[in-house]
């Protein structure tokens, strides 16, 4: 083992690093990854144990400044998330015959989403808009590490503990290298959403959307086709990513999850911003928090400002409205009653007991008289 499950991120770090190729993934009962050593072909480097960012530390600072911001071009950030940030930048560094590394759906053998290089503005849709699960990082620092290597402009785009995981590998920094973190209140694994899409339809998914400027709508595509949209109500995937009941056990220990940041720039949804602000009042699709922790972090936001509808805020007023830049998300009280259901019935039953219940609740909170008696006895 090279770390303790608990704390295992599952960044790829060691993967990347290993001289003898000698570690693979392996799936736990919650399809959650965790890097496996093969002993006979192992020579006790111990370099897999020195690039873990969960052994090593990592250096954190406070933002120096916090922007509330949203992309102007509507037609480039239609797709993403919330204010298109990454995808304003990301285009920034392509236009500088860059390359950028992000995430991307792909449904393929190693796995449902993983981490890409891109380098031409025709695949930044690829990457545009959050997936709620965990990205695989594959071999994709090798590549960078090439990359750098080659004076080629870099952006890494991922959750901050695959950030932490890249600056580990590098074991150096880099001036041509930024690389942004998104605020992330845990990921789900792959197999979670693996179940769910097998159970929404059986034809062949190619595309997902976990959310648009309509809110947390589940889009399943099959060539650019819209096959079925489920809302967060009716998905008990979402369910479970939006209660964090499917985060893997790491995110509950998350070292990230604080207002001091480990990348150039970190980006999230603005929650917590003053609705009296005039941003606020301007916006009619989603406003980013976009938080620059290094000089070179605000010279390339700075860089792009234009593209950007903006205005200055103070760092408390987004740490304060974002838990997640405050503290790791809480296991659920009844986690170990529900992951039993799940590994006894999967998705299916836990289904059918969470909504079920969920359902009932609802019923008897609409029935006035029947919701004060259930109340009182509650009470006793
Ligand atoms: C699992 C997860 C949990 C999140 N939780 C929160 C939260 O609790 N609070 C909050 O404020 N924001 C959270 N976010 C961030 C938020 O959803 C947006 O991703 C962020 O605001 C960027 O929006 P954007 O419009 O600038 O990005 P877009 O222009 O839509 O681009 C999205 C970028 O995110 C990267 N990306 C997408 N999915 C992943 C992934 N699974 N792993 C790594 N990188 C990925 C892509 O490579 C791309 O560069 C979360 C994101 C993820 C992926």
């Amino acid at each position: 083992m090279i770390v303790e499950k608990r704390l295992c991120t599952c960044c790829f770090a060691c993967i990347n690093k290993c001289p003898k190729q000698c570690i693979h993934m392996e799936e736990d009962k919650n399809g959650c990854i965790y890097p496996v050593i093969d002993e006979s072909k192992c020579i006790h480097c111990n370099l897999c144990k020195k690039v873990c960012p969960s052994i090593h530390e990592t250096n954190f600072s406070y933002p120096k400044k916090c922007y509330a911001m949203y992309g102007k071009d509507e037609n480039l950030i239609e797709k993403s998330t919330s204010g298109g940030v990454a995808t304003i930048l990301s285009n920034y560094i392509l236009k500088k015959n860059g390359v950028v590394y992000g995430a991307a759906f792909q449904n393929k053998e190693e796995g449902l989403v993983n981490h890409i290089r891109i380098d031409r503005k025709k695949d930044l849709q690829k990457l545009q808009g959050s997936k709620y699960v965990h990205s695989y990082i594959g071999k994709t620092f090798q590549s960078v590490k090439k990359d750098l290597e080659n004076d080629k402009l870099v952006l890494f785009v991922g959750t901050p503990c695959q950030i932490a995981g890249l600056q580990n590998f590098l074991e150096k920094s880099y001036e041509n290298l930024y690389t942004i973190d998104l605020i992330c209140h845990g990921v789900p694994s792959q197999k979670y959403l693996q179940e769910e899409i097998a159970n929404l339809t059986d034809k062949k998914v190619d595309q997902i959307s976990f959310r648009s400027k309509d809110g947390y709508v589940l889009r399943l595509y099959e060539n650019d086709n819209l096959i079925l949209q489920v809302g967060q109500k009716d998905s008990i995937y979402y369910y479970g990513f939006l209660q964090s009941l499917f985060c893997r056990e790491n995110c509950y220990h998350c070292l990230y999850a604080k207002p001091e940041r480990c990348s150039d720039i970190t980006i999230g949804d603005f929650w917590g911003l003053d609705k009296n602000s005039d941003i606020f009042k301007k916006s009619k699709k989603g406003i980013s928090v976009v938080l620059p922790i290094t000089k070179k972090g605000e010279n390339i936001i700075q860089q792009c400002i234009d593209c950007f509808e903006y205005e200055e805020r103070m760092p408390e007023e987004a740490i304060k409205g974002n838990t997640q830049l405050r503290s790791p998300s809480v296991k659920p009280r009844n986690y170990d009653k529900l992951a039993k259901i799940y590994h006894k019935g999967g998705m299916i039953k836990l289904k059918k007991k969470i909504f079920s219940r969920r359902d009932l609740k609802e019923k008897i909170k609409k029935n006035k008289i029947i919701y004060y008696i259930y109340k009182s006895t509650k009470r006793k």
